[in-house]
């Protein structure tokens, strides 16, 4: 998972960082360096044990700050399956409200088939959905008039 205390903040551009150098310049631990290497932080090529660029590390930490604020943008979904946001497939999802205002919006992962879910409102639906085509489940079942639970029938004809 992401962790909100590493920062390219104190990384220099111009400074090359060993695995230690760079794990102290964020504020990580030597692991996770070695873990953003396998996950696209680009070292040096050639050299071993590696060898970090301030810039590249810097660009690291922009790339996965962008992927963090739209990871579920218009259109896109969760699934906790493959951890990654999705377009859901066939472009369509399901809202099941359960409340006046409040719903969930259900698709499948176009992956795993995994069902992936996020929260919405009817006021931010067609926001959360984007391009999506959104059919609405069993809406009003309980916001429908209900039948009286207490009827009294000697109160019938007053
Ligand atoms: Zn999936």
């Amino acid at each position: 998972m992401a962790n909100r205390r590493h920062s390219a903040r104190h990384v220099k551009r111009l400074r090359s960082y060993n695995v230690r150098e760079a794990a102290k310049a964020t504020g990580a631990t030597p692991g996770t360096v070695r873990h953003w290497h396998k996950n696209g932080l680009e070292a040096v090529v050639g050299v071993y044990p590696p060898i970090f660029r301030g810039v590249d590390i810097i660009a690291f930490f922009k790339r996965r700050e962008d992927d963090r604020k739209r990871p579920c943008g218009p259109g896109r979904m969760f699934c906790f399956r493959c951890k990654e946001a999705k377009t859901p497939a066939f472009g369509e999802v399901e809202f099941w409200p359960d409340g006046p205002k409040l719903g969930t919006l259900r698709g499948l992962c176009p992956e795993c088939a995994a069902t992936m879910n996020k929260r919405a409102s009817l006021a931010t639906l067609r926001a959360s959905a984007g391009d999506l085509k959104v059919s609405i489940r069993c809406a009003d079942s309980r916001l429908s008039e209900t039948p009286e639970p207490n009827s009294n029938p000697h109160s019938e004809g007053g």
